[in-house]
């Protein structure tokens, strides 16, 4: 191989070490916290006291999807007080090895399908997981609903993806720092759902590229685009109450 063409990837590859994100980094905005922000207290979150052991420094955004159908007659706060409830009383009501106590929310924050990010966990604190992999440094972003069945909404998504960037900027991550429940616990779990974590394929990731138009200070440009084959096709604020 001639010079030529050596080149410009070794120059490239030169310019990563010497720069890396840094060069993305310095022309980053300053990043608000989304407006349809709920906070713990608005919503009445009840938490135990989580044990100071479970400290953790943010690092990375990982996406999940509730898992759990979500049907038009459902209300977010109810659901999320539901889930509280549930952590707590794990112990009590699921065969091991789920019965461990979480004292609160296993997210740090949970997204309604009408856009409104509901705050869980302190984000001083690791979150709960169903699956092993190192949960320390982890912030999960929850939207509700089940997308291997329904498809995310437009609102939901572009929350998501403002939360994202929120909080890449407030703890000064990498874009490298974004992944799915599916990236971090590889062949455990389908979360956030095929309909999802199609946003977290190809290159460059489409979620990323959302990001970091926020991060730029622009409107992100979402477009969902059209149903997977054979993937789900109801969008999850048009999803009715099955039929016993
Ligand atoms: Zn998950």
């Amino acid at each position: 191989m001639n010079r030529f063409y050596l080149k410009a990837p070794i120059t490239g590859v030169l310019l990563l070490i010497l720069f890396g994100n840094d060069v993305a980094a310095a022309e980053w905005v300053e990043v608000a916290r989304p407006p349809n922000f709920v906070s713990a207290q608005e919503w009445g979150s009840q938490p135990d006291p989580i044990p100071e052991a479970r400290k953790h420094q943010p690092k990375y955004v990982t996406l999940h999807h509730a898992g759990v159908l979500w049907t038009v007659d459902r209300d977010p706060v109810e659901f999320i007080r539901n889930m509280q409830l549930w952590g707590k009383r794990r112990p009590e009501i699921e065969q091991p090895p789920r019965n461990t106590y979480w004292p609160d929310l296993p997210y740090h924050f949970l997204i309604a399908p009408d856009g409104r990010i509901f705050e869980g966990r302190s984000l001083d604190y690791e979150p709960e997981s169903n699956t092993n992999y190192e949960l320390a440094g982890h912030l999960g972003v929850e939207l509700m609903g089940n997308f291997e069945e329904q498809r995310p909404s437009l609102e939901q998504v572009e929350s998501a993806v403002r939360l994202v960037a929120w909080l890449v900027a407030k703890y000064d991550l990498h874009l490298e720092a974004i992944s799915t429940h599916s990236l971090v616990a590889k062949g455990q779990t389908s979360c956030p759902g095929r309909d999802f974590s199609r946003y977290f394929e190809g290159s460059p990731w489409q979620f990323k590229s959302w990001v970091t138009q926020v991060l730029l200070g622009k409107d992100p440009q979402i477009d969902l685009g059209q149903p997977l084959e054979n993937g789900p096709t109801e969008l999850i604020t048009e999803t009715k109450p099955r039929d016993k």
